[in-house]
C-alpha cells in the first residue's frame, strides 16, 4: 500500500501547534509522530513541509452551490473545485435549490449530483416546509446531515411561517435543525417603510438593507427560535448570527453540553456596513451585515465559545445578478475559496489563535453534526488534511478565482497565509494551484 509522508510540519489540532509529521495510508491518516520520530516503514512519498502548518481539512457546513436548477450561478463541480483550492474538504450543501430539497425524490437527486460532481466530501440538507415535517422519520440520518429551517426568506423562497408549523417542526425529529432566522414581519414593514421614503427613486440603497434586515429582525427570530427548540427539546443550530444583541441567546458551555449552537460566516465577521461604501451590493447577504460592533461582537464571541462554528454561507450570483440596491440585488456571495486564508489573516492581525480557527472550521462541525473519522488529525481517521505556508502576499484577482461567477468581494485583498495541498480520503485534491478534476469526495456520514 502506497504510503505518503507529509514531513516536519507544525501540526495545528485540538488546540495544540506542534512539530511533527503525518503518514497517509489507504485514505487514512497511519500515523501522527512527534517530531523526530520515523515512521514506522518506509514511505513511497516525501512532502517536505518545513515551515508550513498542517490542519485537518475544513468542514463547511454551511454552502450553496445552486445545483440543480440554478446551474448559471454556480454548479457542484465548479465550486467544489473552489472548495478544494481553499483547503475546505468537506462541505454540506443547502436546500434551496430548483427543484428544492424538501422531497425525497429531490434529496436522491441531490445526492446523485453530488456523488457524479463533487471533489471535496458532501452531504446536504433536508428543507423543512410549513408541512413536510412527517418526511422527516424517512430521512437516513446516517446521510442526512440535517434538516434546514428558513424563519426567513431568502434565494428559494423557503419561508415557514406558521407557528403550528414551526412546533411540528422543532417536536418532529431530533435530528440537527439549522435555522436562517430574520421576522419576516419586521423585514416587510421596514421594507415598506424605506420603499416610501425612496418612492421617486429606482431601488433602495444598499447602504439600507441592514436597516431594512435589521437587528430587530434578526432577534425577535432568534429568539423565537430558541425558546421553541428549548421547549421541544430540539437540536438547534443557529446559521449565521450577525448581531450583539442575539449572542445573548447563547451560552459559552463546553460544545458537548450544548442542545443549542451558533454559527458565524466569514462576511459577518470581515465586513461591517461602512463597507457597503466600496462594496456595494458584492456584500449584500441575507442577514445583513452590520455594524462594526456587531462584527466585532462576533469576533469575541468565537473566540469565549458563544460561537462554535465558522461557516462561509457560499452562496453565488452572477455579477448582473447583484445590480440594483436593496431590493433588486440578490443577496449572497462566493467566499469558500478563501475562508481559510482570510480567518487565518485575522490570525495574524492577533484577533484569533489559529487553534481557534481549527477548531471553528474544522473539529466544532465534525463534533456538532457526528461527523464520522473526520475533523481531526488523528490515527485511523480520514486523511483529510491541509498544509498551509506564510510567505509573499498574494492577491485575490481574477486569475485565481475558481467559482463559476467569477467573481469575489475579497478582490485585491492581499493575504500572507496561502494553502498549498489540500488532502481528501488521503488523496492530494489540490496542489499548488491545481485541482485533480478527476477526484470524486465521499458521502460524509454521521453517528446517530
Ligand atoms: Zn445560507
Amino acid at each position: 500500500m502506497r504510503r505518503t509522508l507529509i514531513h516536519n510540519a507544525t501540526i495545528v489540532n485540538e488546540g495544540r501547534s506542534v512539530q511533527g509529521s503525518v503518514v497517509i495510508e489507504n485514505g487514512l491518516i497511519a500515523e501522527v509522530l512527534t517530531y523526530g520520530k520515523e515512521p514506522s516503514a518506509p514511505c513511497d512519498e516525501i512532502i517536505e513541509a518545513t515551515g508550513c502548518c498542517l490542519l485537518p481539512g475544513v468542514i463547511d457546513d454551511h454552502v450553496h452551490f445552486r445545483d440543480p436548477g440554478l446551474t448559471h450561478k454556480a454548479d457542484i463541480f465548479t465550486e467544489s473545485r473552489a472548495a478544494a483550492a481553499g483547503g475546505v474538504t468537506s462541505i454540506m450543501d443547502m436546500p434551496n435549490t430548483q427543484p428544492l430539497t424538501t422531497t425525497l425524490d429531490a434529496l436522491e437527486q441531490k445526492f446523485d449530483l453530488l456523488n457524479e460532481k463533487c471533489i471535496v466530501n458532501h452531504s446536504c440538507y433536508f428543507g423543512a416546509t410549513n408541512d413536510n415535517y412527517t418526511e422527516f422519520n424517512n430521512l437516513d440520518k446516517n446521510r442526512v446531515c440535517g434538516i434546514k429551517l428558513f424563519m426567513g426568506s431568502s434565494t428559494g423562497n423557503m419561508l415557514v411561517d406558521k407557528t403550528n408549523s414551526l412546533l411540528n417542526i422543532f417536536n418532529g425529529t431530533d435530528m440537527l435543525i439549522a435555522a436562517h432566522c430574520e421576522s419576516q414581519e419586521i423585514i416587510k414593514k421596514n421594507t415598506d417603510y424605506y420603499k416610501e421614503m425612496f418612492r421617486n427613486a429606482t431601488d433602495i440603497p444598499v447602504s439600507k438593507h441592514p436597516f431594512i434586515r435589521s437587528s430587530a429582525a434578526c432577534y425577535a427570530s432568534s429568539e423565537l427560535a430558541v425558546r421553541m427548540a428549548s421547549l421541544a427539546g430540539a437540536r438547534l443550530h443557529v446559521l449565521h448570527v450577525s448581531t450583539a444583541k442575539e449572542l445573548r441567546l447563547f451560552s459559552d458551555e463546553s460544545l458537548e453540553d450544548k442542545h443549542i449552537t451558533a454559527e458565524a460566516c466569514i462576511a459577518h465577521l470581515l465586513f461591517s456596513q461602512q463597507d457597503y461604501k466600496v462594496l456595494g451590493t458584492r456584500i449584500k447577504c441575507n442577514p445583513a451585515i452590520k455594524r462594526q460592533v456587531d462584527r466585532d461582537a462576533l469576533r469575541n464571541a468565537v473566540n469565549t465559545g458563544v460561537i462554535d462554528v465558522i461557516a462561509t454561507d457560499h452562496a453565488p450570483h452572477l455579477l448582473s445578478e447583484k445590480e440594483g440596491g436593496a431590493l433588486k440585488a440578490m443577496s449572497g456571495m462566493p467566499m469558500i475559496q478563501y475562508s481559510l486564508v482570510s480567518m487565518l489573516e485575522l490570525a495574524e492581525q492577533g484577533i484569533f489563535s489559529i487553534e481557534t480557527i481549527v477548531e471553528k472550521m474544522c473539529h466544532a462541525p465534525a463534533k456538532i453534526y457526528g461527523i464520522c473519522k473526520r475533523g481531526y488529525i488523528r490515527e485511523g481517521y480520514q486523511a483529510d488534511l491541509v498544509l498551509v505556508s506564510h510567505g509573499e502576499r498574494w492577491e485575490v484577482n481574477a486569475d485565481n478565482i475558481l467559482s463559476k461567477c467569477g467573481w469575489s468581494p475579497l478582490e485585491g485583498n492581499t493575504f500572507r497565509w496561502k494553502v498549498d495541498k489540500t488532502f481528501a480520503n488521503g488523496h492530494l485534491i489540490y496542489s499548488d494551484g491545481q485541482v485533480d478534476e478527476t477526484y470524486r469526495g465521499e458521502e460524509l456520514r454521521f453517528n446517530y
